[in-house]
């Protein structure tokens, strides 16, 4: 399986991929909702998972995760947000727009690993 980690913060990216190099996913980095789609076109239904960061300049995680959910070929893909935005209403319109999960920063290795686990 691929996973698709969207982050305008190219330290953020690598410390999602480093705690996921033990599950032996393939990682595609992606630094912008734009590059979203371009990696989706590239890599086409085996994309398992998209980790998607909400505050990106230019489209936001926000935008790309409503994009992809109007998308027939994309939008069985589950999206998790991860994001410094910890208010409930933020958590609700994620969902609502069709999140599959939620994930605060700062977060410790461990409840990354957690996350994946019980997201993906
Ligand atoms: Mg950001």
């Amino acid at each position: 399986m691929k996973v698709i980690i969207a982050d305008d913060s190219k330290v953020m990216r690598n410390i999602i991929q480093n705690a996921m190099r033990p599950m032996g996913t393939e990682i595609i980095q992606a630094g912008s909702g734009q590059e979203v789609f371009e990696q989706l076109e590239i890599h086409g239904g085996k994309v398992g998972a998209i980790f998607m960061d909400w505050n990106m300049p230019g489209m936001t995680g926000l935008e790309c995760l409503k994009l992809l959910k109007k998308n027939e070929k994309y939008k069985d893909i589950p999206v998790l947000m991860i994001s410094t935005e910890s208010e409930d209403d933020k958590v609700s319109i994620a969902r609502e727009a069709g999140a599959k999960g939620y994930l605060t920063k700062p977060f410790t290795n461990e409840e990354l690993i957690k996350f994946i686990n019980s997201s993906i």
